[in-house]
This record gives structure tokens, C-alpha cells and sequence, in this order.
């Protein structure tokens, strides 16, 4: 743990040890049972609202925990070594919905839409890719028109994270499509007052299978007009701004990962022999635990430096952007590197799904892709350094 840099408070220490005792008692063992059946895992997801893990940065006042950024990146790191489809759940609701409206929402907006998804009574969830646009967001073909006091959406949202579950949805819509980006607008969605609001089929997936995915379709879907958050025009850009929080999420989930295939590298690579001896004695093996440990901490550095960059703006303003995405670009790509040099070391007992390295290995895959692909992170990276060229 890199105490120099970033020494932790008695609170952070606190929820640390909540978060880690509450994923290896509750979570841990339950975790290969949800993969394989790809239920969602409601009870422990409850507990987890109950204990203030779905609101950790939202005050007290609107039903969160009222913890710092820090706060919440430990405690995901923790869930998501025990189980990264917790981490997802919990990374989403906290990052994706509460902090969108934490930021950009009215008093009456964080009353209605805010507590009950920060308290864990209800789930949140972020709706923006669609079936023809998900890098390239911007190109939603989604409708939003203004008729009096209402709106009326139409369009289909695809690969939405608790899509089948969540009550309440932050989703997005062209309400002025000849100004692309500028004409986007950001939209609360109250799943049980919505008509003309339904959900599409359930994703079978690769990984984080206890983590439920779905289309969300809005057919001639009429909310009123003060379910808009924040103004006209303001949805990319709200878009975006809540995507820098994601990715932080994001690179913690992946960190858990990442840890979670390192540890059990070293139990195995301290008991397994092979040519009379230990198979950690073999310098292949040890050099392979050398470099996840080395990236472990490098990813770790970088995730805890997003944190702290994300915390400086709540007083100082500004953006994170470039803190974020190399950390979510790092720690993805560690994941993934632990999770296969993992299965690599245990050899065929790696390859089976009588231990949990194989599904780390299937979850640790999505980190590279949502929230930004790691390519699209490149692209965020490059473009802060070059500017336009
Ligand atoms: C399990 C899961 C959960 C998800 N949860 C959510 C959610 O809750 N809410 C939500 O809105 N979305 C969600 N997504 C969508 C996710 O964010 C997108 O899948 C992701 O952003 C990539 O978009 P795409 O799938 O359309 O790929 P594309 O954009 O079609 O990309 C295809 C390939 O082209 C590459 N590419 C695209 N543009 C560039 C470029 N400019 N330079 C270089 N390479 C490029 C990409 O990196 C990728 O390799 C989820 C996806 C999955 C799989």
C-alpha cells in the first residue's frame, strides 16, 4: 500500500476495513454461485446501500455516506476484489446516476431522484450508448422533443448496466440534432411514472454476469419538462463531466481485479512444486509475480492520484479528465495482464472453474472496454497532451 503518498486517515482506514471485512464474509463466497447462474445479487446489494456503499460521496442530507473520493475508491477496491460485479453495481450507481445529479441536479431533482439511489433503497443507472453509437456517443439518434410542460422521448439505449433492476435512470436525448453534441440534453427517468418506458431483453455476457445489463426503450415516452437536468443543450457536456467520475470507479474495480488474481498467484506460487521444488523458485514465475505487483502499485498510484484530483475540484473547480483516464487506462490494462499471467500460473487448474482466476479473467476484459475503450482513453490522453495538431 503506498502510505507516503497517500497516508490514510483513521476514516478512510475505517471504511477499508468495513468494505474488505463486508466483501470476504458477504460477498466472496457467493460470488462463483451469481457468475454462474447470472442472477443479480439483490440481498448483498441491499446490505451494501445499508452500509452507505452506493452513496459514498453524497451528503448525509440527500441519504449517502458523506465520505470523500478517496473513501469511495477503497471501498470499491475492496468489493470488487471480493466480486467485480458488485464493483460494477456499485461503481455505476455511485458514479454514473448519484454524482451526475449530486452536480448538476435542483434542490427538488436530489430529493426525488437522489436519496432514495444514494440511500440503496433504489438502484440508479447511466443510459447512453445506443445500438448505432457508443464511442462515438454524440451521434445518439434518441428524440427529445418539448411539447408544453413535457417531453417526449423515443429511442432505444443499449448495454445500460442494472438496466433490468434500476428504478431510476439518467439517460440522454438529441433535443436539438442539427447541433450534434450541443444539441444533446440530459433526462431523469422515473421507471414506475414513465409510460411508454419499458426494458429490452437481458445481455448474456462474457463476465460480471451477477451485474445485469439491458436495452432501455422510450416509445413516445412523455415525462414533464422539469425531469431535464441541467439546461438545453447541457447533456453531452453532463455526459462527459459524470464519465470522469465512471472512469475512476472504473480503474478501482479494476485495481480489485488486479489484486484479487495477484494474491492468489502468490498463495499458489508458494505451494505448488514442480521439478522438486516450489514453482515461485522458478525465476519465470517470479519474475511474472514481480511485474503484477509492480503495475499493481503503479495502477494503485494512479487511481488514488484520480481520486485526490476529483476531490481538489469539488473546492477548486475544473476538470479531471486526464487524471482519470490514465488511470482507468492503466489499471484496465493491469487487470487484464494480471488475470492472464494469473491462469498462466496456475496452469490447468487456472483454465478451471473450480477456482475463481478464471472469472477474473473473464471480468478484468470489460474494464478495457466500457466507460471508454482503451483506445478511446488514448484518444482523451493524446488530445490533452498534443492539443490540436
Ligand atoms: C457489460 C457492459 C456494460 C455497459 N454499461 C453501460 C452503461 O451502463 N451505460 C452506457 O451508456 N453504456 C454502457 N456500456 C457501453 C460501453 O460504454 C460501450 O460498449 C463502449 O463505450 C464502446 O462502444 P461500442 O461498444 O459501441 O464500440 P465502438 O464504439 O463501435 O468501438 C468498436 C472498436 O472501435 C474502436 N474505436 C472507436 N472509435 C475509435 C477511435 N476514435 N480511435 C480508435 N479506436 C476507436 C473502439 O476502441 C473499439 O475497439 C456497457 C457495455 C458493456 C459491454
Amino acid at each position: 500500500m503506498s502510505q507516503v503518498l497517500f497516508p490514510l486517515s483513521d476514516e478512510h482506514r475505517m471504511i477499508q476495513d468495513t468494505a474488505r471485512d463486508f466483501a470476504s464474509r458477504a460477498i466472496a463466497p457467493i460470488a462463483a454461485q451469481f457468475d454462474e447462474s447470472g442472477e443479480f445479487p439483490h440481498d448483498t446489494v441491499k446490505k451494501m446501500g445499508e452500509m452507505g456503499f452506493m452513496g459514498v460521496e453524497v451528503p448525509e442530507q440527500y441519504g449517502g455516506a458523506g465520505m470523500d473520493t478517496l473513501a469511495y475508491v477503497l471501498a470499491l477496491e475492496e468489493i470488487s476484489r471480493a466480486d467485480a460485479s458488485h464493483g460494477v453495481i456499485m461503481s455505476v450507481n455511485n458514479s454514473l446516476y448519484c454524482h451526475g445529479i449530486q452536480k448538476f441536479g435542483t434542490e427538488a431533482q436530489k430529493e426525488r431522484f437522489l436519496r432514495p439511489v444514494a440511500s440503496g433503497q433504489s438502484i440508479g443507472a447511466y443510459a447512453l450508448t445506443e445500438p448505432m453509437s457508443g464511442s462515438d456517443a454524440g451521434t445518439m439518434r434518441s428524440r427529445a422533443v418539448r411539447e408544453g410542460d413535457s417531453y417526449r422521448l423515443n429511442g432505444r439505449k443499449s448495454w445500460v448496466t442494472s438496466g433490468p433492476v434500476a428504478e431510476y435512470v439518467l439517460t440522454f436525448m438529441a433535443t436539438n440534432p442539427d447541433l450534434k453534441q450541443k444539441g444533446v440534453s440530459a433526462f431523469l427517468i422515473d421507471t414506475k411514472n414513465a409510460p411508454g418506458f419499458s426494458r429490452g431483453k437481458k445481455e448474456p455476457k462474457l463476465g460480471i454476469r451477477a451485474s445485469c445489463t439491458s436495452e432501455l426503450l422510450f416509445e413516445d415516452c412523455r415525462i414533464p419538462a422539469d425531469q431535464r437536468l441541467g439546461n438545453e443543450g447541457e447533456g453531452f457536456k453532463i455526459a462527459m463531466t459524470v464519465l470522469d467520475a465512471g472512469r475512476i470507479g472504473i480503474s478501482s474495480q479494476a485495481l480489485g481485479i488486479a489484486e484479487a488474481a495477484y494474491q492468489a498467484s502468490v498463495l499458489y506460487a508458494r505451494e505448488r512444486e514442480a521439478f522438486g521444488q516450489k514453482i515461485g523458485q522458478f525465476q519465470g514465475i517470479g519474475f511474472r509475480i514481480a511485474d503484477m505487483k509492480t503495475r499493481i502499485e503503479a495502477a494503485r498510484l494512479l487511481t488514488y492520484n484520480a481520486a485526490m484530483a476529483k476531490e481538489r475540484s469539488k473546492s477548486a473547480g475544473g476538470r479531471y479528465t486526464l487524471e482519470a483516464s490514465m488511470a482507468k487506462l492503466f489499471a484496465s490494462e493491469t487487470a487484464m495482464f494480471c488475470a492472464h499471467a494469473a491462469i498462466q500460473i496456475h496452469g490447468g487448474m487456472g483454465y478451471s472453474r473450480e477456482l475463481p482466476v478464471e472469472r477474473y479473467f473473464r471480468d478484468a476484459k470489460i474494464t478495457e472496454i466500457y466507460e471508454g475503450t482503451s483506445e478511446i482513453q488514448r484518444v482523451v490522453i493524446s488530445r490533452s497532451e498534443l492539443g490540436v495538431i
